[in-house]
């Protein structure tokens, strides 16, 4: 990567700013972009459904403005998908090759669809640009950084835990999702961006768990004495996810390699570093600024 610069928008949020750390180890110069609205200096999101018209916004047209700008710099982009662009999926577990079944007017579909539409406007500045594109399709990933009230499970349980309240978990609890380590993550990205794939790949640990058994983990790790209370299922909640990463196997040479016991000690101990009261009250107050219709 030396003499190599990378752009990383989203850099100030909890997986741009780890992108940027592996990009700048690896002697690129590194540009962060960040509007810092759900981002924050020194490091993103229930975040989306707050903001509606950003998410999709800067899937869509954000996407297109980069890849405008890849095209006149002759540059290579990566764009983020999501496990998200499969919606509830009727596939377990998901391979690439499933197109998804997702509801595109309910709340989450201003995330879902615009993910849906990055994707096939970064595919079509590859086909008809010839542009050099890569597409990760990133399952639920976590680790250090992550915003404590960003409405994403871990830093819920794990900032419940440390605060003493009782867990939230959402619906009876049954569903799945397979979380992924972010230096696993942060590996798989470097080396499908130095591929010459163009197609998406699956990039997520395979390891599925109910998050009602999530939460006991929590609660075993911290040692915490809080009850779960059992609130509503959000809507269009996907009922189970889990990534089929045989084709990042085969094109990458890339599989996870922490497993869930490891990255959650990991985890843990950046929280415990935290001032948790102060940080919660200071991220609802910096986040709460930009909502404001
Ligand atoms: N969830 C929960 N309690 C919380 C936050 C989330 O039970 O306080 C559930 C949520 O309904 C979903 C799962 O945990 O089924 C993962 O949620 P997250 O927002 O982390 O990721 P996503 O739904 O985007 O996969």
């Amino acid at each position: 990567m030396t003499g190599k610069r990378v752009l990383v928008t989203g850099a100030a949020g909890f997986l741009g700013s780890h992108l940027c750390d592996r990009f700048i180890a690896e002697g690129a110069e590194v540009i962060g972009m960040d509007n810092l609205i759900t981002g924050d200096l020194k490091n993103i999101p229930i975040d989306y459904l707050k903001i509606p018209i950003q998410t999709l916004k800067v899937g869509s047209l954000g996407t297109h403005n980069l890849l405008g700008l890849a095209k006149a710099k002759n540059a290579r982009i990566l764009v983020a998908s999501t496990s998200e662009i499969y919606g509830d999926p009727e596939e377990h577990p998901q391979k690439e090759t499933y197109w998804g079944h997702v509801n595109p007017i309910g709340p989450r579909g201003v995330y879902d669809e615009a993910k849906r539409f990055q994707e096939a406007i970064t595919m079509a500045y590859h086909r008809f640009h010839g542009l050099e594109t890569r597409i990760v399709r990133i399952f639920n990933t976590y680790g250090p950084r992550m915003r404590l009230n960003d409405g994403r499970v871990l830093p819920a349980f794990i900032g419940q835990a440390l605060r003493g309240e009782n867990f939230t978990v959402f619906g009876d609890g049954s569903q799945t999702r397979s979380f992924c380590y972010v230096d696993d993550l942060v590996e798989g990205i470097y080396r499908l961006l130095l591929s010459d794939f163009a197609e998406p790949v699956n990039v997520g640990n395979p390891d599925e768990i109910t998050i009602r058994e999530f939460a006991d983990e929590i609660v075993e790790l911290t040692g915490a004495k809080t009850k779960i209370i059992y609130e509503d299922l959000p809507h269009d909640d996907p009922k189970k996810r889990r990534p089929d990463i045989t084709l990042a196997k085969k094109v990458l040479g890339w599989e996870p390699k922490v497993d869930r016991s490891e990255g959650l000690r990991r985890t843990l101990a950046y929280f415990k570093t935290l001032d948790m009261d102060e940080l919660y009250k200071k991220e609802h107050k910096h986040f709460d600024k930009f909502i404001k219709r």
